[in-house]
């Protein structure tokens, strides 16, 4: 089923739409996007009931005028070119024309790879709903009250649509999730209860260890081709674990 924008028909089918979280996920960790936008597990830890809490104002629909700027809260935002859809935190219309999002952030003013790829992902939407270049937007942390303001460089763009690109080919996939990352990143990850990354992890080592467990054997009491064959596939067998 096609979805129509603006009055315009969309050429991606309503079920390839990727939300704009979704690509924020993805450059976090592919795993977690795949739990969240596959699997459909979704748990709050420390760090996303603090953003939650933090977002509330600017997850209220409305809109205000100060010295002459438009601000718009939780707008909704879609390209029917690109077939993606989400909401904007903070959208700035200014009285000279620029069009500035602004995507609230709990954490400190630091530059994150995947929150500007979710801005920039805005932007390329409000580009096309309002028929302007958007030139820069920007982070605000609300824990610092600052911002930090993101120029929507070619190089931006470009990781944003292969970043998209990506999130398509991982949600209609069906085979199994990508791997855990095991790093820096899961203490702070909401999933880590359900990813268990460490286990898997565990699991990947093991059957890595066993299938050149396997081949040093084959290799040192010399099967015959046709066993060998067999054996090294019942080695994949017995630890497919995931
Ligand atoms: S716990 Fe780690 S591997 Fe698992 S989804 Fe989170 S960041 Fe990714």
């Amino acid at each position: 089923m096609e979805r129509e924008t603006q009055g315009t028909t969309s050429t991606w089918p309503e079920e390839e739409w990727i939300p704009i979280s979704a690509l924020e996920h993805y450059s976090y960790c592919p795993r977690q996007c795949a739990l969240i936008h596959v699997e459909q597990i979704f748990e709050e830890n420390l760090f996303t009931l603090r953003g939650r809490s933090a977002h509330e104002r600017a997850d209220t629909a409305g809109t205000q005028t100060e010295r002459g700027v438009r601000i718009e809260r939780a707008l909704p935002l879609w390209s029917a070119k690109y077939g993606m859809s989400g909401k904007a935190d903070v959208v700035e219309f200014h009285p000279d024309g620029r069009i500035f999002p602004v995507e609230y952030k709990n954490g400190p003013r630091r530059e994150r790879r995947h929150d500007d790829l979710q801005l920039c992902a805005q932007a390329l939407c409000l580009e096309e709903m309002m028929g302007r270049p958007v030139g820069e937007g920007a982070i605000y942390s609300i824990s610092t009250r600052r911002r930090r303001v993101v120029p929507l460089t070619a190089e931006l763009r470009e990781e944003t649509l292969e970043t998209l690109t990506a999130v398509r080919i991982l949600l209609n996939n069906t085979g199994p999730l990508p791997e855990a990352v095991n790093d820096k990143r899961c203490p702070r990850c909401s999933l880590i209860d359900a990813c268990f990354p460490s286990v898997v992890v565990g699991a990947r080592q093991e059957k890595l260890r066993l299938s050149l467990f396997v081949a040093e054997t084959i290799e040192r009491i010399g099967l015959a081709p046709h066993l060998a064959a067999l054996k090294a596939d019942d080695s994949h067998r017995t630890s497919s674990i995931r």
